[in-house]
C-alpha cells in the first residue's frame, strides 16, 4: 500500500483544486515559509479522521475552510480525497485502489466516503486501524511527537507498538465486547 494522490479543494490555503501525485521517487515537499507544506499534512490527517481543530492548527473546525484572500472570496466547503494503491490488498477491501474523502460545510455538516460511497467517520477510522496510517499512527510523526513519545508513560508508549504490530484493533474490539 502506498499514497498515490491527494486531491484538495477549499482546504486551508488551497482555494483551487490541487492534485498532488506521489509518483515513485517523491520523498519530500519543499517550498517557502507559509506556502502550504504543513497544510498538506494537515489535509492528510484530516481526511484520516482528525477531529481536533487545535491539532490542525485552528481554533474551530471551520478554520480549515479557505477563508478568502485579498482577491478571492471565502469558500463554504472544503474537501480532501486521499487515494491509496491497494494492489497488495493491504487494506481489507477488494479494490486495487482505495480512496477516502472527507467534506465539511461552513454549517458544520460533514460527509465521508470510501471509494465514493457514503460512510461514517468510524468506517474510515476502522479501515486504517493497525495499518500504520491512522491519524494517531506511527506513519505521521508531527513536530514534538518524538519528545512526547520518549517522555510518555510506558502504557501509553505501548499503544504505538501495538498499532505497529497490528494488535490494537483486537484489543479495542475485546474491550468493546467486554462492555456489552
Ligand atoms: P513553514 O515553512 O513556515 O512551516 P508551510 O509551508 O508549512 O510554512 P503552512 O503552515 O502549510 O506553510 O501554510 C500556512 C498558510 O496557510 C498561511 O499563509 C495561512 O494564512 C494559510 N491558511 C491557513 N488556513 C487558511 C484558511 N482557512 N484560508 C486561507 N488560508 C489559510
Ligand atoms: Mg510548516
Amino acid at each position: 500500500m502506498f499514497l498515490k494522490r491527494l486531491d484538495i479543494i477549499g482546504f486551508k490555503s488551497f482555494a483551487d483544486r490541487v492534485s498532488i501525485e506521489f509518483v515513485p521517487g517523491v520523498t519530500a515537499v519543499v517550498g517557502p515559509n507559509g506556502s502550504g507544506k504543513s497544510n498538506i499534512t494537515d489535509a492528510i490527517r484530516w481526511v484520516l479522521g482528525e477531529q481536533s481543530a487545535k491539532s490542525l492548527r485552528g481554533a474551530k473546525m471551520e478554520d480549515i475552510i479557505f477563508a478568502g484572500s485579498d482577491s478571492r472570496k471565502p469558500l463554504n466547503i472544503a474537501e480532501v480525497t486521499l487515494t491509496l494503491d491497494n494492489e497488495d490488498q493491504f487494506l481489507p477491501l477488494d479494490y486495487q485502489e482505495v480512496s477516502v474523502t472527507r467534506r465539511v460545510y461552513r454549517s458544520g455538516e460533514s460527509e465521508f466516503f470510501i471509494n465514493q460511497q457514503p460512510c461514517r467517520l468510524k468506517d474510515i477510522i476502522d479501515l486504517f486501524m493497525d495499518s500504520g496510517l491512522g491519524k494517531e499512527a506511527f506513519s505521521i510523526i508531527g513536530q514534538g511527537r518524538i519528545e512526547e513519545i520518549l517522555s510518555s508513560k510506558p502504557e501509553e508508549r505501548r499503544t504505538i507498538f501495538e498499532e505497529a504490530a497490528g494488535v490494537l484493533k483486537y484489543k479495542i474490539r475485546k474491550k468493546k465486547a467486554e462492555q456489552k
